[in-house]
């Protein structure tokens, strides 16, 4: 392949657009002829300043936000907004509802308990996380402070296509592992947040967008680096902003929309998906999806081989092979393959021409 490089299906960090690569390798020295490495730029520099205001005009152009959403750059992972986001928006006499689909959903929950009243909506742990729940299924808090979900479970492989319907409480989602893969309805989303690492560039940037109406609610008297308000008026410049990584994200932005923006992506993804599960349904003796076939990832491709043997010997064998990243997480082991925007269709066809090899010879 170009410059040697492998299939990369690692969860995060992951794979970046080839053509985002090439791109900075070209400007590395000098970019745009301003004669430095634009990381090495003020972030209050003109030559900063464009990008950034450019990046936050491709995510809204993208997800065709109003004027109504702010959209900032923040640090420290989506990690951070676990906690931030109730802080600023759990106030005292108002309950959250969480939808727990997984291990990134457990992880925010834990962090809203701090702040104010949860109320778990859905516990995944009851169905061992292997599906996702049905509307009715949903115990929703009337005038609750608002409704918490993981669009894409990056660990256990399900992801919500379609979001439940929350009536007038608005939704707040971690789209870490599946930010512009697909097209959906964004009005319903009084917040959105996603690390960078999966679908956006490298890691140390955070995507979030807050619709004014939540912004309006949040509590007062916070630390200024912690509170919405102070990045909202500052146009996430109060302090320095990872000014590289912000960079990066608005090249794979550009990148995304030359592609066709989030229709051509939708279509990508799903063929991809397609491909790897039908491939995975025509021999479920020995590719066994554990996932239930409606909460299936496009994402995040989880499954299992006869034995942990096997497991073993696929992953080190396709690693050889020139495949990157093929064992599930620690937490549920078999074999994950991550195929975010960046992965293009060919990666799963000469995927899948292993994936027939590995199985002649070992079944
Ligand atoms: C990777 C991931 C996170 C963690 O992100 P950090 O940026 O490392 O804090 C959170 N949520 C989901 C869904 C993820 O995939």
């Amino acid at each position: 392949m170009k410059y040697d490089r492998i299939w990369n299906f690692n969860a995060g960090p992951a794979a970046v657009p080839l053509e985002v690569l090439e791109y900075i390798h070209e400007n590395w020295f000098n970019y745009q002829n301003t004669g430095m490495n634009i990381m090495e730029w003020s972030h209050r520099s003109k030559e900063y300043d464009a990008i950034h205001n450019d990046t936050v005009s491709m995510v809204k152009k993208l997800f065709e936000l109003g004027d109504e959403y702010h959209v900032l750059f923040l640090q420290g992972g989506a990690s951070l907004q676990f906690a931030m986001m109730p802080m600023n928006f759990l106030l005292e006499g108002k309950t959250a509802d969480y939808i727990n689909t997984g291990s990134w959903s457990t992880k925010a929950i834990k962090e809203a308990k701090l702040f104010g009243n949860v109320n778990i909506a859905f516990d995944g742990n009851e169905v061992n996380f292997m599906r996702l729940p049905k509307q009715h299924e949903l115990k929703l808090t009337e005038n609750a402070a608002y409704v918490h979900i993981t669009s894409n479970n990056t660990i256990k492989g399900t992801q919500f296509l379609e979001f439940p319907d929350t009536g007038n409480v608005p939704i707040v989602s971690d789209m870490s592992s599946d930010i512009f893969s697909h097209r959906f309805d964004t009005s319903p989303f009084a917040m959105i947040y996603a690390g960078a690492q999966k679908n956006l560039g490298p890691s140390g940037v955070t995507l979030v967008i807050i619709r004014d109406d939540l912004l309006q609610t949040a509590r007062g008297g916070l630390t200024t680096m912690l509170n919405y308000h102070t990045h909202v008026e500052k146009n996430s410049l109060y302090n320095t902003c990872n000014t590289f990584g912000i960079f990066f994200m608005n090249r794979v932005l550009h990148w995304l929309d030359d592609m066709g923006g989030l229709d051509a992506m939708e279509a990508r993804n799903r063929r991809k998906a397609d491909m790897l599960y039908g491939f995975m349904d025509d021999n479920a003796d020995f590719y066994r999806g554990p996932v239930d076939k409606d909460s299936r990832s496009w994402m995040n491709v989880c499954m299992r081989l006869p034995s942990e043997d096997l497991e073993a010997k696929f992953v080190a064998e396709g690693k050889t092979a020139g495949f990157n990243g093929l064992k599930g997480h620690r937490s549920v082991g078999g074999i994950r393959v991550s195929m975010y925007n960046a992965i293009p269709p060919e990666a799963i066809e000469d995927l899948l021409v292993f994936m027939k090899e590995f199985m002649g010879k070992n079944r």
